[in-house]
Formats: C-alpha cells, sequence, structure tokens
C-alpha cells in the first residue's frame, strides 16, 4: 500500500494566500510590515530639510532688494559702486572680521553714512564700546534703519539694513547699553564716516580755528 505523502498546508490552506495576493497587488500593504518605520524616517528627514533649508537660507537678501528701498541697483551695478569687501557685506550679508574693520574703535565725533547711499545711519554720540570687534551704537538715527528676521545660520536674528537702499549693516541685540537697551552691531564697510568738523553748519560768524565751520554740539 502506497503511504500518502503528507503534503505541508498550502498558503491557501492557512488562510495567507490571499494576503500574499494582496501584498503583490497593493504595496502599501506592506508598508505595515516592513516600511513603516522607513516611511517615518523619510517624512522626518523631509521635514527636517525644509527646517535646514530655511535656516540656511544662503541670501535671505533677495540680492539686497529690499522692499520699498529708495535706491535700487542690479548686482553689476553695486559691484561698479562698491568695493568686493562692501559687496560682499552688503548686498550679500557678509560679515567682517572683528577688530579688522576701520571703525571698531573709532571715538571721533561725527556721522556714519551708508556706504551705499549715503544715508545718515548712526551719529558718534549713540556709539559705545561693545568690545565686540565691530562698531556698536545704541541707537540708530530715526528710521533710517529697518529691521527684517535673519534666519540664517540656523539663528534667528534681527537684521538690520540701511533703510534708503536695503544694504546690510548687521544685527541688532537686546544687550545694549541705556538708554535704549540696544546694540546695533554694524560693518564698517557698511559705513562711511564723516568727521563732525567736516560735516559741520555752522553758526553764523563762527569757525574753528583751522578755517572750517563749526556744527551744533550734540
Ligand atoms: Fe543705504
Amino acid at each position: 500500500m502506497q503511504a500518502r505523502k503528507c503534503r505541508r498546508p498550502t498558503e491557501s490552506a492557512k488562510g495567507g494566500g490571499a494576503r500574499s495576493e494582496l501584498d503583490r497587488v497593493l504595496p502599501f500593504n506592506n508598508v505595515k510590515k516592513v516600511g513603516l518605520p522607513i516611511a517615518i524616517a523619510a517624512t522626518a528627514a523631509v521635514f527636517l530639510l525644509a527646517r535646514l533649508v530655511s535656516w540656511s537660507d544662503p541670501d535671505p537678501r533677495p540680492g539686497g532688494e529690499y522692499g520699498g528701498a529708495a535706491v535700487k541697483k542690479t548686482d553689476e551695478e553695486w559691484r561698479c559702486f562698491l568695493t568686493p569687501e562692501q559687496f560682499e557685506v552688503m548686498r550679500k550679508g557678509g560679515t567682517e572680521r572683528p577688530f579688522t574693520g576701520a571703525y571698531w574703535s573709532t571715538k571721533e565725533p561725527g556721522e556714519y553714512l551708508c556706504a551705499g547711499c549715503g544715508a545718515v545711519l548712526f551719529k558718534s554720540d549713540a556709539k559705545f564700546e561693545s568690545h565686540t570687534g565691530w562698531p556698536s551704537f545704541w541707537a540708530a538715527c530715526g528710521d533710517s534703519v529697518v529691521e527684517r528676521v535673519d534666519r540664517s545660520h540656523g539663528m534667528v536674528r534681527r537684521e538690520i539694513l540701511c533703510g534708503k537702499c536695503g544694504g546690510h549693516l548687521g544685527h541688532v541685540f537686546d544687550d545694549g547699553p541705556k538708554p535704549t537697551g540696544q546694540r546695533y552691531c554694524v560693518n564698517s564697510a557698511a559705513l562711511k564716516f564723516l568727521p563732525r568738523a567736516k560735516n559741520a553748519v555752522a553758526p553764523v560768524g563762527q569757525s574753528d580755528d583751522d578755517g572750517s565751520v563749526d556744527g551744533p554740539k550734540n
């Protein structure tokens, strides 16, 4: 008598045939088993990448075309007008190395003009020694300086720009001295210093010993 072969239960017999067929037809069915961790990781990666792109915005200053800026030039025009260092700082949001700029230790009275358009941005009266290596002021002149959020380099900072030409100046922080408590940290490359004696408007009949007119004392 021939022995009956003992056949292993088929997938159909175990009820798995339908499931295997479903896995083949519907790939997402497998996600539950092996793809879910990958899907979660991929979603997280996409989210993190989006945040990193936002944080590392290579140029949050779109060509220096600050909205509302009265003075607008193309990058090529700015390159003709500014030195390479000024262009890098003012139009590309660069930062000069501390203690290297022209004005970080300047104490002479006068006004600091925008190197891009000549607008009066800061006065020596509001300049203070911050020991940071950059010219620092506790106030800007009127509304000559505007702010916007800068999320570059993984930080959230208050960027300051010339309100007239949109040139990047630096950043402002809340750790400044009285009376404002603000610290406008500015790149020397974005400034042009105008000593008071050469910028003065003398009251009628008054002049300096060297013949230059003398202006009002702050
Ligand atoms: Fe300007």
